[in-house]
């Protein structure tokens, strides 16, 4: 009985880690099919001043699936980085969004000292030719480097500082400007802080969270927006939410945000619409 009961046992297991692979190896297949197909659409979300004013947004992909609908970029960023996709990938979000923003601006929609932000994936960071990829972009769409804001994680940073720098200083020569995203979250080596040439920081949306509540994030939270302002860097909160998280973070001395509290991501079409208006405020 019990032998019976171990085989069954095991041979669910390997049902369920064929179907996985399985599932796994589909949404490998679909990646490169929804890049040829043009499945991916960049979503753009404001990033606000403590006025409400916008003075930028963040460039999010989004993949369409025909059959299952959105799926978020947690879920196939990290295929597409296994599988080497994510350069490709990676070039088309720089394409389309600076072209999308080139477009804004010429229509007198976009003001001269926004930034949009885009999303480097580490792997990019390191294997790709990414200065290429950002000139590229600029030349092709014709938008000012100083338009554009590059964000990577510190994952990116870790692996080899050197290199890291050499691509750093490269990038701010084109007028690029440099964001480190959901800061604290990984190994927030204090030595990249004073080395590299970085312009801000994004605070992690899960210090901001509970910033009202909870005494270590409000802690952390103050303990970042302090650092930054002694170094001169600019400081973005993310995934502020509600009200009460913009008026304790503004009292904290951080004046950039970034939230559903000033506005989800949304397509270029309903941006535009939303966020765009001649001198919009939230
Ligand atoms: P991220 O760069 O930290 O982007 C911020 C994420 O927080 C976005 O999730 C955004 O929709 C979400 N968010 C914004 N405001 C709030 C808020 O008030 N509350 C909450 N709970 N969430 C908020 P999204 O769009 O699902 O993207 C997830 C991650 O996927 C991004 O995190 C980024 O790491 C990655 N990603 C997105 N687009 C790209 C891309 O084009 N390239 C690369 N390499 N990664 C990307
Ligand atoms: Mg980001
Ligand atoms: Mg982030
Ligand atoms: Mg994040």
């Amino acid at each position: 009985k019990a032998k019976e009961l171990g085989r069954n046992t095991f041979a669910f297991f390997q049902e369920d880690m064929q179907s996985l692979s399985d599932a796994r190896l589909q949404m490998e297949k679909s990646l490169y099919r929804a890049l040829k197909e043009n499945e991916f659409e960049v979503y753009y979300q404001p990033q606000h001043n403590d006025k409400g004013e916008v003075i930028g947004a963040e460039a999010l992909l989004r993949w369409n699936e025909p059959d299952r609908g959105f799926i978020p970029p947690m879920e196939f960023i990290p295929i597409a980085e296994d599988i080497g996709l994510i350069h490709e990938l990676g070039r088309f979000v720089l394409l389309q969004t600076t072209l999308q923003v080139a477009g804004w601006y010429k229509q007198g929609l976009w003001q001269d000292n926004w930034r949009i932000s885009i999303n480097v994936s580490p792997m990019q960071f390191a294997y790709s030719n990414l200065l290429q990829d950002i000139t590229d972009a600029l030349a092709n769409s014709g938008l000012s480097a100083s338009m554009v804001d590059i964000e990577i994680t510190e994952t990116a940073l870790m692996s080899d500082l050197e290199r890291a720098l050499e691509i750093m200083e490269q990038i701010r020569e084109l007028g690029v400007s440099l964001s480190v995203d959901d800061f604290g979250t990984g190994y927030s080596s204090l030595k990249y802080l004073k080395d590299l040439p970085i312009d801000r920081l994004k605070i992690d949306q899960s210090f901001v969270r509970d910033l009202i509540t909870d005494k270590n994030d409000y802690a952390i939270v103050l303990a970042v927006i302090a650092m930054a302002n002694a170094l001169s860097l600019k400081v973005l909160a993310e995934g502020v939410e509600t009200e009460e998280h913009f008026k304790q973070l503004e009292l904290m001395g951080c004046y950039t945000y970034q939230g559903y509290y000033f506005g989800r991501p949304c397509n270029a079409t309903d941006f535009a619409q939303n966020f765009l208006k001649a001198g919009h405020t939230a």
